[in-house]
């Protein structure tokens, strides 16, 4: 059966399949674009697609997505509650960072992305999430992770990419405070639920 691309969501998910607007289209298996809820309060915006991304079509459902959902279910923060996506939607080769210009590039679809999810709490995860969302090229993750940024109608809070996380384990308690931070914030700005104890 051939795909609904009838409403302006699923329109705009086709123009992402067919976008060439960079050269990361090259080596794509298909464009990377979402999961969790299409809109949302909370959008967790990482890097780009790697290798388990790009052959199964969602972000974050490799060893990171792994850690990610272990920190989101922990905090009992339920599936309708976030938006994930990346800065880039195509896989750049070996798992590099992507380019100013590929973000740039990307960048116009990640706009009208937040157009449908509307959220108001942005989780920056890795370093060119937070440069490239904040146009910050020199900022530095470690420096500015665990702080809130109130711009406009965001709240935005960088943290490390779990990946970052995988390969420094000593990181893991400064990923854990983060993600609390962003559950409290949820919780002042009526999104979600108090709860009393949270563990992982
Ligand atoms: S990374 Fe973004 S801009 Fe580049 S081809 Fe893919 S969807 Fe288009």
């Amino acid at each position: 059966m051939s795909p609904d691309f009838s409403s302006p969501w699923q329109e705009f998910c086709r123009s992402c399949m067919e976008c060439k607007a960079c050269s990361l289209y090259k080596e794509r298996k298909q464009a990377v674009i979402w999961r969790g809820s299409v809109k949302a309060p909370l959008l967790i915006l990482g890097e780009g697609p790697g290798a388990q991304e790009d052959l199964q079509g969602k972000p974050f459902v490799g060893r990171s997505g792994m850690m990610l959902d272990d920190l989101l279910e922990a905090l009992q923060i339920p599936e309708e509650k976030f938006h994930i996506a990346n800065v880039v939607k195509c896989r750049p080769p070996g798992n590099r960072a992507p380019s100013v210009e590929e973000a740039r590039a990307c960048r116009p679809l990640l706009n009208k992305q937040f157009q449908f999810v509307q959220p108001q709490v942005i989780m920056l995860m890795g370093a060119s999430a937070y440069k490239f969302f904040t146009g910050d090229l020199d900022g530095k993750i470690s420096q500015v992770r665990g702080q809130w940024i109130h711009k406009g109608s965001y709240w935005i809070l960088p943290t490390f990419h779990p990946a970052y996380i995988l390969r420094n384990n000593t990181q893991k308690d400064k990923l854990w405070d983060d993600f609390k931070m962003l559950r409290s914030k949820m919780e002042e700005l009526d999104f979600i639920e108090p709860i009393t104890t949270v563990g992982i």
